[in-house]
């Protein structure tokens, strides 16, 4: 074993769920390097709270959807540096809009941010993981990638495209002992879906099973198991985690 530290990166992790899930990984013992993009002073909240706790973390400015800032990061703060165990894509934007409204640059940020981005942090990720024959990516993609949403079509063409990539990379990296799986949250109380009016949230809830909106560590909860060892076998998945809205 070498003596790296052994990193969890997660991308977009100073708030919501990607916060949750820098708070449960580094409770499960990885040093979390964790990526924001305009907030620092929350991104500086979550490292202060993990290293309370006896945790490790660190904070970078890295913006998912500018590509050659990505490669830069991994060529300056991981190859060599860390052994990377684990990724977990979780930076992704909403900019919602009817289909026949919506703006070609709001389709192009979204598909950028959230699938385009994610490709680049696998890419370099599987270089570093291909060399130490080991490693977890988790990808964050969305119930509404599985199921479709009026007024989503970007949101839920790049959370959709995320699914083809997981599947994808999942089977050309499982002869070096990487797995790639995906969490498909519901829909989790987060600033993402405070924005939402209380009539749409009223009519999700009417569709969700177990009658409650999620919480950020139900989805903490599953990426901490598909980076546990007991997950070994598990690869190219959607784990739902969705209170039953889709089965
Ligand atoms: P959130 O509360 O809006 O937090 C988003 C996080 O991503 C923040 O840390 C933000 O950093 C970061 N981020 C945004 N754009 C970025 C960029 N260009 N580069 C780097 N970081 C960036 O979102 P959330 O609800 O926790 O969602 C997290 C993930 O779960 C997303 O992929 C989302 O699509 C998915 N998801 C959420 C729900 C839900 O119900 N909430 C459901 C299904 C899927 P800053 O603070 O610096 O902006």
């Amino acid at each position: 074993m070498s003596d790296l530290s052994r990193v969890a990166l997660v991308t977009g992790g100073s708030r919501g769920i990607g916060r949750a899930v820098a708070e449960q990984l580094a409770a499960d013992g990885f040093e979390v390097y964790l990526t924001y993009v305009s907030r620092p002073e929350e991104a500086d909240k979550v490292v202060a709270s993990i290293q309370e706790k006896g945790g490790r973390a660190r904070a970078f400015k890295l913006d998912s959807g500018d590509r050659d800032a990505i490669a830069a990061f991994f060529k300056d703060e991981i190859k060599g540096k860390v052994a990377l165990e684990v990724l977990v894509n979780n930076a992704g934007i909403t900019r919602d809009g009817l289909m026949m409204r919506m703006k070609d640059e709001d389709w192009d940020t979204v598909i950028q941010i959230n699938l385009t981005g994610c490709f680049a942090f696998l890419k370099e990720a599987s270089k570093i993981m291909g060399k130490q024959r080991s490693g977890r990516i988790i990808n964050i993609t969305s119930i509404v990638g599985q199921m479709g949403n009026a007024g989503q079509a970007n949101y839920c063409a790049a959370k959709a495209g995320l699914i083809g990539l997981t599947k994808s990379a999942a089977r050309e990296l499982a002869g070096r002992s990487i797995t790639v799986n995906a969490v498909a949250p519901g829909f989790i109380k987060t600033d993402m879906t405070d924005e939402l009016p209380e009539k749409v949230v009223e009519a999700m809830l009417a569709q969700i099973p177990l009658n409650t909106l999620g919480q950020s560590e139900d989805i903490a909860a599953a990426v901490s198991f598909l980076a546990s060892p007991m997950a070994g076998y598990i690869t190219g998945q959607v784990l739902g985690v969705n209170g039953g809205m889709y089965m």
